[in-house]
């Protein structure tokens, strides 16, 4: 495996990868790596010839101080398991080499899939991960790029970003990775005390409530209710909590079965922020 922290020789490396039939498998992260992070990897390394995967805090995409300095920063583990999952490329580089004076200030405008759910909690949030992305690609060049279907807004604001400027990468929607309680996988989750980690499962709990009160033809606002009700007596401080058309993530208020619906929520417990999400159909 090999490490790189500057782009030039990075981009040195995979030019003999560039050329048909050689493809290029792209996994951005943020570090603090698990089992869902692995499983990009792994879907990669089996479509591709060679594996990028980047480790980068992207600092313009933290509209919070506070969650930016806490983020969980695991760097010799990280690489460590990379290695063991057969990664190829490991690209971390510092602030200076992504953000050297120049592309702070570009600012994306995503329309409602922007400014919903996460985008209204999170505001700027999407832009800088446009940029963080749009800057990534241009650097690695893949041909393949893998994301998490826990980040499910993400994987469509992305989609929007490489269909409206054209890159010529095709994009891969990965399965959410669960605790055997059915907590979703995430790097926060290490910052969670042992109260709050037998607390979180909830979250997924509510989904999964309300999919099946959905399927036998119940309310989604009763519903929606009784899942407030249970997060609420796990400590979990409800951000949103709705059923969106997976297409355009606008806002329904019942299930029909023939159109692909998504449930999404965020909570905090204790001040630890937590997104999931259940695709109902
Ligand atoms: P992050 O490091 O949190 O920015 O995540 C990097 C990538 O891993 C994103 O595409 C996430 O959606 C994906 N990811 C995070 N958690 C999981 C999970 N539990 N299962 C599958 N993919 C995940």
């Amino acid at each position: 495996m090999q490490v790189f922290r500057e782009i030039a020789p990075l981009q040195a490396h995979l030019k003999k990868y560039r050329n048909s039939p050689s493809t290029i498998g792209f996994v951005p992260t943020m570090g603090a790596l698990h089992r869902g992070h692995l499983s990009l990897v792994e879907a990669s390394r089996k479509e591709s010839t060679v594996t990028v995967c980047s480790i980068y805090v992207n600092p313009t995409q933290f509209n919070n101080k506070d969650d930016f300095e806490k983020y969980p920063k695991t760097l010799n583990e990280d690489l460590a398991m990379l290695e063991k999952a057969g990664t190829e490329v490991v690209f971390c580089p510092g602030n200076e080499e992504m953000y050297d004076g120049a592309g702070r200030g570009l600012s994306f405008d995503f329309g409602t899939l922007g400014t919903v759910f996460e985008g209204a909690y999170r505001p700027g949030h999407f832009s800088g991960v446009a940029l963080v992305v749009s800057k990534l690609f241009h650097i690695v060049g893949p041909d393949f790029a893998y994301f998490g279907q826990k980040d499910f807004q993400q994987f469509k604001i992305i989609s929007r970003l490489v269909e409206e400027l054209k890159f010529y990468i095709a994009l891969r929607c990965v399965p959410t990775v669960r605790e055997k309680d059915g907590l979703a996988m995430s790097s926060r989750n290490m910052r969670l005390n042992r109260e709050q980690r037998a607390d979180a499962p909830a979250l997924y709990e509510a989904l999964a409530m309300i999919k099946e009160g959905l399927h036998a033809g119940k309310k989604m606002d009763v519903l929606s209710k009784q899942a407030l009700e249970l997060c609420s007596d796990h400590h979990i401080e409800l951000d949103y909590l709705a059923l969106a058309d997976e297409k355009d993530l606008s806002i329904q208020k019942e299930f029909s079965p023939d159109r692909s619906m998504i449930l999404v929520v965020a909570g905090k417990l204790g001040g630890i922020r937590l997104i999931d999400n259940l695709a109902v159909n």
